[in-house]
């Protein structure tokens, strides 16, 4: 679609159609209001909907199919009900207390939509209309899948990535691969990179070892859905290899990440191989001395701590949340380190301070930024180039990739190598709101 957000995909028989997705456009202001816009499709048509995830730039426009008069099945696993409710009231809550943003929908039209939800489980075909449809476990984020769909009159088979993850991811299952598809709509948010390979405990515990040192803080801007999970975990076993001491305190601090992190606890059937061996013997997401702030007031509290202390907190990329209060208390100090552990957009405070601003303004507070600014890169769950083509080299019978769901750079870049490694088959680039005959 020529942008990372807003994913949706409309798709159509005879008589039925069916939707996959159905996501907030995010960031640029000139996206934002294409939120507002009811999608031309034909709604007299759609059967029913899928979501492969519950992040918001694939569920967060749910509760507006209500208002186009969708009143169908909503399918989707069980963990990504649990997650989509939690991301769903926060977007409703955000919207009602920023003056900028204009409410899409409220509190009541997300309780509706929650409704709406069927259950699904992985492997298991059900029909929506004129197709059968299977979700596969994408290995994205906890519940995440790709979805097969088979159009029943034609045979024809359909893959859809959702997001594929960053495949073995240490928390998750590994992403299953379609043996046999005729189309594929993949993802190509990072069409163009290979990841380096996974060393990030290392670089916290090198950062954690400097903190314990000069008795500093460490400042994480941290997304709630599975990042926070993934450093909690890492914290865990570093404690426990004695990597880092029992006596660091470790601040989760935001409301969010704690209700997602026990949502996390109720599906350890979804846990890599790793993971469920060790949760039977031990919490992998508690450790000594972890610290959940789900009051204002433990929160504001964190100033006042002196030695060295360790605080998660949203938003990641911090254009808001808990964190901005920490960088108003501690970025002035060279015994800071602020550590970036995820993808900082355009226009965002972190991508701002990432670039090297030495000075932020917030609430009337001038900061000038003495702390250490780190990046750790390998904390990413999204395919990269190299786990792109091996999902789609992984299908028999591929005669089309449909390339959506990034930026323009990395979708060529990765039509071009689609064109390299699988010769013969078609690859389209399609803008928003294109219609394509399969
Ligand atoms: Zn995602």
């Amino acid at each position: 679609m020529g942008t990372v957000t807003g994913s949706s995909y409309f798709l159509t028989g005879e008589s039925t159609g069916l939707m996959v997705d159905f996501g907030m456009f995010q960031g640029k202001t000139e996206d934002m209001g294409l939120n507002e816009a009811k999608p031309a499709i034909d709604f007299d048509k759609l059967t029913g909907v899928v979501l492969t995830h519950a992040h918001l730039d694939h569920c967060g426009r749910l509760p507006l199919l209500l208002r186009y008069g969708f009143r169908g099945p909503i399918f989707m696993t069980e963990a990504t009900k649990a997650l989509a409710e939690l991301v769903l009231y926060d977007s409703a809550k955000l919207a009602k207390e920023s003056d900028v943003k204009s409410v899409l929908y409220t509190d009541e039209d997300v309780e509706k939509t929650m409704k709406q939800v069927h259950l699904v489980s992985y492997e298991k075909p059900f029909m929506i209309g004129e197709f059968e449809v299977t979700f596969l476990d994408a290995g994205h984020i906890l519940g995440s899948a790709s979805v097969l769909i088979k159009d029943i009159k034609t045979g024809k088979l359909i893959s859809f990535s959702g997001d594929l993850g960053n495949t073995p991811e240490p928390l998750l299952s590994p992403t299953h691969w379609v043996e046999k598809a005729d189309v594929s709509v993949v993802e190509s948010t990072y069409g163009d990179e290979i990841h380096e390979p996974r060393d990030e405990a290392e670089d916290l515990a090198q950062i954690i070892a400097e903190a314990e040192k000069e008795k500093g803080t460490v400042i994480i801007p941290s997304f709630s859905l599975q990042r926070s999970q993934e450093i909690l975990y890492i914290f865990d076993q570093l404690k426990k290899q004695g990597k880092m001491a029992d006596e660091t305190p470790v601040f989760l601090d935001s409301p969010m990440a704690i209700k997602a992190t026990e949502i996390f606890r109720d599906f350890p059937e979804l846990y890599s191989r790793k993971l469920k061996t060790q949760t039977k013997v031990d919490d992998p997401f508690d450790f000594p001395n972890l610290v959940l702030c789900d009051s204002v007031e433990k929160s504001r509290q964190i100033k006042n701590l002196k030695g060295v202390k360790v605080i998660v907190a949203g938003s990641g990329m911090m254009s808001g949340g808990r964190v901005i209060h920490h960088v108003i208390s501690f970025l002035g100090s060279p015994k800071t380190q602020l550590v970036f552990v995820g993808y900082q957009a355009e226009g965002t405070l972190g991508r701002s301070i990432k670039d090297g601003i030495k000075e932020v303004n917030i609430w009337g507070n001038t900061v000038s930024i003495q702390a250490r600014i780190k990046e750790i890169k390998t904390m990413s769950s999204h395919a990269d180039q190299g786990q792109i083509l091996t999902w789609l080299g992984k299908m028999d019978g591929l005669s089309h990739v449909i390339l959506t769901h990034g930026e323009e750079l990395p979708r060529l870049v990765l039509a071009e190598k689609v064109r390299q490694e699988l010769p013969g088959v078609e690859v389209s680039l399609p803008l928003l709101n294109d219609e394509i005959e399969v």
